[in-house]
């Protein structure tokens, strides 16, 4: 058995995919609500905390950082630390096909403090937004949105502007400053595991940005979808 911890201190024990778990990942219609992933991480936990036997509403209960450790370390134990990827270039003029393998075991972890809720003056209105982190639960809605956009991704994590409940029509009519302060500070309490992979393109030096876990390397290492 596979025992780690979690950004958030809290211990959990994974075992290894099976073909039940390629067949939920593969699974179109299941990929696209999200729920593919749920059910992969419900079926490999075998222990949060003191729960035994985990149910889709406790990994949803999960804070996303969590959540993608979890994903991360399911991928170790039963494929491997390393991650092939084939990354093209982003460059319309150039496209080649650039080679890069990442190590997942020296990914940098960040461990979230027992702060849940952060406070933030915006600099330009001068009112108070008071934010939480996202957990499954935000991210299940997050992926039922038909358009989903910076402001659903803002709005989700809000709990109240100025102590009222915010909205849609307070998201449009802020300022983009404040806006891309409060993301800023978003991002900066933000913990879990840091998925990003940046590279340059070894035939023009374009700048080839990706998450891990949208490559289909991270899950599929063998397969061509
Ligand atoms: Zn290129």
């Amino acid at each position: 058995m596979h025992t780690f911890e979690l950004p958030s201190g809290i211990e959990i024990e994974l075992k290894e995919m099976t073909g039940a778990e390629e067949e939920l990942l593969t699974n179109q219609r299941l990929i696209r609500s999200g729920d593919a992933i749920n059910q992969v991480l419900r079926n490999c936990l075998i222990r949060i905390g003191e729960k035994t036997e985990p149910t889709v509403s406790d990994v949803l209960e999960l804070l996303s950082g969590d959540r993608l450790f979890t994903l991360v370390r399911l991928r170790q134990i039963s494929l491997g630390d390393d991650v092939e990827l084939e990354l093209s270039c982003p460059n319309s003029a150039c496209r080649m096909t650039n080679y890069l393998t990442v190590n997942l075991e020296e990914l940098e972890v960040t461990p979230y403090t027992d702060q849940r809720e952060f406070d933030f003056k915006l600099p330009g209105s001068k009112k108070t937004v008071r934010f939480g982190y996202l957990d499954g639960h935000k991210e299940k809605r997050l992926a039922g949105l038909r358009e989903p956009n910076i402001t659903s991704a803002l709005l989700i994590r809000i709990l109240d502007i100025d102590g009222k409940p915010p909205s849609k029509k307070i998201l449009a009519e802020m300022s983009m400053r404040d806006r891309g302060e409060l993301r800023k500070e978003m991002a900066r309490v933000d913990a879990g595991i840091d998925t990003s992979v940046e590279s340059e393109c070894d035939g023009c030096g374009t700048r080839v940005r990706t998450r891990l876990e949208a490559e289909p390397a991270f899950l599929f290492p063998t397969v061509r979808l």
